[in-house]
């Protein structure tokens, strides 16, 4: 799915869902949020799930947060990459 990160605001990017309040912490039924790639894992990177159930539950939480401010300042002038699938044609 494409469209628009909610962390960088960044368009026409390939998203993923993120669990506000992780899975494994009873987040299932809990609020997601639709992140790029490069935030998602970045998000998961900086933070352990227990910290983000209980200090980063909100996008807003997140983009508050001195150590993402730092990369959000960064990969919002990183340009939209975009994934090119390679496609196998048979010729002969
Ligand atoms: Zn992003
Ligand atoms: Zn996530």
């Amino acid at each position: 799915m494409e469209g628009t990160c909610e962390l960088c605001d960044r368009n026409g990017i390939e998203l993923t869902i993120h669990h506000l309040t992780p899975r494994e912490l009873g987040g299932s039924l809990l609020p997601i949020a639709y992140l790029c790639k490069s935030c998602h894992k970045q998000v998961h990177a900086l933070y352990s799930n227990r910290e983000l159930a209980i200090r980063l539950y909100t996008v807003l939480l997140m983009k508050d947060d001195e150590a993402l401010k730092k990369y959000l300042k960064w990969i919002k002038k990183q340009p939209v990459t975009r994934v090119v699938k390679i496609r196998k044609s048979k010729t002969k």
